[in-house]
């Protein structure tokens, strides 16, 4: 093993939105210096790092120049280019590497990888042609949730079909990109695990927390999730025992469907901390922002141990008046949710904006806390 990188070391960012920036705050207040590239100006990460780099993703000399300035690189999303990837690691070490990055770009090779380890996947089939996708709906049944095999999050990429007359037109949507149909899945609830692995080996992993989303785009967390203790077990477990499989060093989020009965699926996989794990900022001795930068050092992974149920509610752009701001004063009476806003100066609709949190004696309580700030924000 490596030796660790001690705090007032430089660490390099491959994306500078608001994961960046959460973990560049995290890495700060442990003493490092965090220098950030993104192809933005003013990025949420960049307004907090001691370094913006603004350069493409595929700007491959800009990539070593952030590597040649910095201890070790990591990534706050998963769809760089894998030049990048590649002209990096060559000049320092970079977590999660380049291979577990190739795997979880892509949601065939993603699959293929899960399901040839033994781990229960969604039904799914490779879409080339549209007779592929004739096929596919034929094997898998209607409806299916057709995606892009590449560059797909928060429901970008994606259309559900509920009848065969609909396969010329979704395969025309695919534009020419390779696809995965997927059976649909009657899940109970969606929920997800937030876990650690060090380059020693070392796992540590988060409470489950419970998603629910609104156009395919997160809208709260309860955290933890209110599933039973044996089927939250197997969800740590399983989301441990991709980690180890995947070899990552650095953070992995697992994301689930759970099915009425118990049965567990997994719908995706992020090398990465995510939006489902903010509120371990507040409700957590260890952060996933935290535990990223020590996983990243090489220093012992840091205590997940919940304080107490908490809930998160994202702020999106849709809250933002046009051309105004939202009622930030009747938010802050809310003394015991906590304000998290990422900097991003324009509102779009469906843009990630902010996130709140609270704490209570239940997660009920403190879900109810947020939404009513949350509600409170539109004046
Ligand atoms: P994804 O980007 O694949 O995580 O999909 C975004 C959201 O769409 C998921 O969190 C689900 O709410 C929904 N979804 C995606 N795939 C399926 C599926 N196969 N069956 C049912 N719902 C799905």
């Amino acid at each position: 093993m490596s030796r660790p990188i001690r705090p007032g070391s430089a660490l390099g960012l491959l994306g500078g939105g608001q994961l960046g920036r959460m973990f560049t705050l995290a890495a700060r207040n442990l003493g490092y210096r965090v220098h950030a590239l993104d192809p933005g100006h003013d990025c949420p990460a960049g307004q907090v790092a001691a370094l913006e780099i603004r350069a493409a993703y595929n700007d491959v000399y800009a990539a070593q120049a952030l590597a040649r300035g910095v201890d070790a690189v990591t990534v706050e999303f998963e769809n760089i280019p894998a030049e990048t990837l590649e002209a990096v690691a060559q000049v320092c070490p970079m977590h999660p590497g380049a291979l577990v990055l190739h795997t979880v770009q892509h949601r065939l090779r993603e699959k293929r990888f899960l399901a040839s380890r033994g781990f229960p996947v969604t039904p799914f089939r490779e879409i080339n042609t549209q007779a592929d996708l004739s096929d596919a709906t034929e094997a898998l049944g209607l409806p299916a949730a057709l995606k892009t095999a590449s560059f797909g999050y928060d429901g970008k990429g994606q259309q559900k079909l509920a009848s065969p007359g609909q396969v010329p037109e979704a395969f025309a949507a695919l534009g020419g990109q390779q696809g995965v149909l997927e059976a649909w899945v009657p899940f109970e609830l969606e929920c997800s695990v937030v876990c650690a692995r060090s380059s020693a080996g070392e796992t540590a992993v988060w409470d489950v927390a419970e998603n629910a989303h609104r156009h395919h785009i997160l809208d709260t967390t309860v955290f933890p999730a209110r599933i039973p203790a044996a089927v939250a077990a197997q969800a740590q477990a399983m989301a441990i025992a991709i980690a180890e499989a995947l070899g990552v060093v650095g953070m992995l989020t697992v994301e689930f469907f759970l099915k009425a009965g118990g049965e567990l699926l997994v719908n995706e996989l992020a090398p990465r901390p995510h939006n489902s794990g903010h509120a371990t900022i507040d409700a957590c001795i260890t952060s996933q922002f935290e535990q990223q930068v020590r996983a990243v050092c090489g220093l012992p992974l840091g205590d997940t141990a919940l304080l107490r149920p908490a809930a998160m509610a994202n702020l999106l752009g849709d809250l933002w008046p046009e051309g105004g701001d939202p009622a930030w004063e009747r938010l802050l009476d809310h003394r015991d949710v906590k304000l998290h806003l990422y900097g991003k100066t324009e509102a779009r609709p469906g843009r990630k904006m902010g996130h709140l949190t609270a704490l209570g004696a239940s997660p009920e309580e403190a879900l109810a806390k947020v939404l009513a700030a949350r509600e409170a924000l539109k004046g």
